[in-house]
């Protein structure tokens, strides 16, 4: 009975179908162009997925070569870095489901002037034996993901198979999983993980997600220790791209640390797991030093419940990111009061071997005032950034945002 319910509440359960007025216009197009028969439809329906990395490549052209996400998103340029962010309305809540309907009118707007033609029909066309389902790539609260290839693209992807009766016993659970993938399948960045599709069957629900070829962030630096600047650098500009996005979208991440970040083929950063904090905190984190460490003071300690916080949240974690990178360790690290004690008083060393300007970064990051901290755009331009990042791949992306 109850897996009845929540069945028939993920089978409608797609931005196209529930936001949206402007969104059966997409579709009927789709349909107008797409298909005169039922069986055009099917075939339009399998190549779907193709056709939305076709178009993760290019919104106007449609080639007929199949790319890997992550090639896809290294030759995609950033996207523009106009000077919107002021214009960011404060989201009270990850609860608030208005960051939702904003990033969903957003990107109405910017799929109309786009390609119709490209738009996914609707995700429930998806189904398991549409792809070859290939070796495990980890396993997470609620299941398992996997390497996996379309049959007729032989698109490469990973397919994370969520299974209904563990989602029904974490309260909430269910809402944060139907964020995720509102969230996360309207965001178009080079170093945001791609959701390119949901389907669900009577047990499971699978989300089709870009394929990020390295793995996890967290792997990588515990097994280097810690980064070099210039990599560390490189990875905060590509952070800061992201959050920056993100932002514009009026989306906080809420939940940046390493265990969130993947990495694509080429080494490039991929922000991941939206939506997914609040009811599902990542335990292994817990086991290891505690899941405090990236929350910003606003959010933490007595009162925070009532707290107003914005999407300065996440410029706080970005300083404790940078942190973590050059250190290895989270500047905050301590047991769970203690943690929460210095946190409510930026109390951190860095150590002396940082670099000034590193230096100067982190402690103009991890300031109290959430208003205080440096914003986006000034990180990305901050010389700790200029210096390690190549001067022209910065000016290919200044280019690609006129
Ligand atoms: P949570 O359930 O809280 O999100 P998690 O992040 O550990 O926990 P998943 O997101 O389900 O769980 O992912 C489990 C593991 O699978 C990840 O830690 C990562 O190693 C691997 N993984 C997940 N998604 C991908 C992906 N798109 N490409 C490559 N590996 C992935
Ligand atoms: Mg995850």
């Amino acid at each position: 009975m109850a897996t009845r319910t929540l069945e028939s509440r993920f089978e409608r359960m797609s931005v196209n179908d529930e936001n949206d007025d402007g969104s059966s216009r997409l579709y009927q197009k789709s349909k107008v162009t797409t298909t005169s028969t039922a069986g055009a439809h099917s075939t339009a329906a399998r190549n779907n997925l193709f056709k939305v990395a076709l178009q993760s490549q290019n919104t106007n052209t449609v080639s007929a070569t199949v790319t890997l996400p992550s090639q896809a998103a290294q030759r995609k340029p950033l996207p523009p870095n106009s000077p919107v962010r002021n214009k960011t309305t404060a989201t009270t809540s990850r609860s608030s489901q208005d960051e939702l309907a904003v990033s969903a009118v957003v990107d109405r707007k910017s799929a109309t002037a786009s390609s119709y033609v490209d738009q996914p029909l609707t995700p429930k066309l998806f189904h398991l034996g549409m792809f070859e389902i290939g070796r495990p790539l980890g396993k997470g609260k609620f299941g398992r993901v996997y390497l996996a290839r379309e049959r007729s693209s032989s698109f490469i992807c990973a397919l994370k198979v969520l299974y209904k009766s563990e989602l029904q016993h974490g309260s909430g659970v269910e809402k944060q999983v139907r964020r995720e993938i509102e969230i996360q399948s309207n965001l178009r960045h080079p170093n945001i993980l791609k959701l390119y599709g949901h389907f669900h069957d009577s047990k499971r629900i699978f989300l089709i997600l870009e394929f990020a070829g390295k793995g996890e962030l967290y792997k990588h630096l515990r097994r280097e220790e810690r980064f070099p600047e210039w990599k560390a650098a490189q990875y905060i500009a590509q952070m800061a791209s992201a959050l920056r996005y993100l932002h514009r979208k009026h989306v906080i991440h809420r939940d940046i640390k390493p265990e969130n970040i993947l990495m694509g083929i080429h080494g490039e950063i991929k922000i991941s797991d939206f939506g997914w904090s609040v009811h599902a905190p990542n335990n292994r984190r817990a086991t290891l030093c505690g899941t405090l460490d990236y929350l910003p003071p606003e959010m933490i300690g007595s009162g925070s419940r009532n707290n107003y916080y914005n999407e300065k949240v996440d410029l706080w974690s970005l300083g404790v990111l940078t942190y973590e990178f050059l250190v290895g360790e989270a500047p905050f690290e301590d047991t769970p009061i203690m943690t929460q004690k210095r946190i409510a008083r930026a109390d951190m060393t860095i150590p002396e071997w940082v670099s000034k300007e590193a230096k100067d970064l982190i402690k103009k990051l991890l300031v109290l005032d959430p208003e205080k901290r440096l914003p986006l755009e000034e990180v990305q331009s901050h010389p700790w950034i200029v210096k390690h990042c190549v001067k022209g791949e910065r000016r290919a992306n200044r280019d690609a945002s006129k």
